[in-house]
């Protein structure tokens, strides 16, 4: 290693929402040259650490204060603003931006209101969960519904739920039985001891025949559902089973009712036996959204402050809003390549406020853009792992403004 190289040990990436807090990262000349044992998508989050330091009004540089002055003023100006959570934020960030969306009366949202349909069922039902740690000692059955870690969540395999010699499974690998069910084209792991594959259109009821089984109500004998009701049983006779299911947009193939119909199977699976849901979730501290929305107001998204209060509101939250013209001014705080296109759009024709890292790239064209820190690159703090376990960030490198800091100094400007 060259004289001027430093390692920073125990770094928590957040790539993904498996936070994996064992990343060596080596620095030289302030910018980052490794990080080891991190998988390829944590190399590529992480990056060489340089990112814009820049803060706009009109697009133009300004000074900081200049550009968190024209903030204040466009935020206060507005009737009926919207504040939005997007990635890549510390939990101190998170907090400022509830404090602002109080200040502000404003409609807060985050990154969550686009997976809303988990959370909901969750609320409605209650969710039979576990943390990581507690899978990695324990599971024995692990079904993948429709998912392979390895493609958005790759060392979850070999840090939690598969790999790991755990209490309960000392020989690892060879101590569990991985089942892959394929839905459509949302495929298990390849390597899976055994698969099922179901077609889209048949997930929900499959679940319920499942259900039913588990709960020795019904034994289907329809062709379509053929597997599942066998694959109930195999689960039913696990010490400890985990189904695990993509708890972000865009890869859960399908059908609203999915995620209540995972969660009763996973509730019904603790007559016979042991079961936990998991939920896999994206990166950038998105659980860590949910938890400080939630411990701040009540209610982890879509939370309306206009009535002088917290309202949820999970049916009318950010999309909703911008989608019927309510909303005439945006606090976006976060990565903006995190935000989902169609909001992307409803924002664009808005004055807006971007503050986090890289929002002066942000292509919904912020009146006011400040550049931040990455949360967990350049900015310490709290984060969430997607099981709701809480991990402290060790930032590698300096950088700029932090968000939290940002958002401090806007919400003194506001008064508040
Ligand atoms: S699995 Fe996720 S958290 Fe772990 S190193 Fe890879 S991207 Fe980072």
């Amino acid at each position: 290693m060259s004289p001027a190289a430093r390692t920073v040990e125990h770094v928590t990436c957040l790539g993904c929402g498996c936070a994996c807090d064992d990343i060596a990262v080596v620095v030289k000349q302030d910018r980052i040259a490794e990080t080891r044992n991190a998988c390829a998508l944590g190399t590529a989050w992480f990056g060489d650490g340089r990112i814009p330091q820049d803060a706009r009004v009109n697009g133009r540089t300004t000074s900081l204060e200049q550009a968190l002055g024209e903030a204040a003023r466009t935020l206060e100006a507005a009737k009926r603003p919207l504040v939005y959570l997007a990635a890549d934020l510390s939990c101190e960030a998170q907090r400022e931006a509830v404090a602002l969306s109080d200040r502000l009366s404003a409609m807060l949202d985050s990154l969550t209101g686009a997976a809303a349909a988990g959370v909901l069922a969750a609320q409605r039902r209650g969710r039979a969960g576990a943390t990581l740690g507690e899978i990695r000692q324990r599971a024995d059955v692990i079904v993948f519904w429709g998912v392979d870690p390895a493609e958005r969540y790759p060392r979850f395999a070999a840090r939690y739920a598969v790999e790991p010699r755990g209490l309960a499974t000392p020989r690892g690998r060879a101590s569990r039985t991985v089942i892959a069910v394929d839905v459509g084209a949302g495929r298990g792991p390849a390597d899976a001891d055994a698969r099922v594959a179901i077609a889209v259109g048949d997930e929900v009821d499959a679940l319920g025949v499942m259900r039913a089984t588990v709960q020795g109500r019904v034994a289907s004998d329809e062709a379509r559902f053929r597997g599942s009701p066998e694959l109930a049983r195999r689960m039913s006779e696990g010490r400890y089973v985990t189904l695990v299911a993509d708890g972000e947009p865009g890869t859960a193939p399908g059908d609203p009712d999915r995620a209540e119909a995972l969660v009763t199977l996973a509730q019904a699976l603790n007559g016979p036996t042991r079961c936990a849901l998991v939920v896999l979730r994206g990166g950038g501290n998105r659980s860590g959204a949910d938890a400080v929305v939630t411990w701040q107001t009540g209610f982890p998204f879509a939370v309306d402050f206009a009535p002088g209060f917290p309202t949820y509101r999970p049916h009318a939250g950010a999309a909703a809003l911008l989608a019927t013209g309510e909303i005439d001014a945006a606090l976006v705080i976060g990565s903006p390549a995190s935000i989902p296109e169609p909001l992307v759009r409803g924002l664009a024709g808005l004055p807006s406020v971007a503050i986090g890292p890289r929002a002066s790239t942000a292509t919904f064209q912020p009146a006011v853009a400040v550049d931040t820190g990455v949360a967990g690159i350049h900015e310490g703090g709290m984060a969430f792992r997607m099981d709701d376990v809480p991990l402290p960030l060790r930032p590698p490198l300096a950088g700029p403004p932090t968000a939290a800091g940002a958002l401090r100094s806007l919400r003194e400007r506001l008064g508040a």
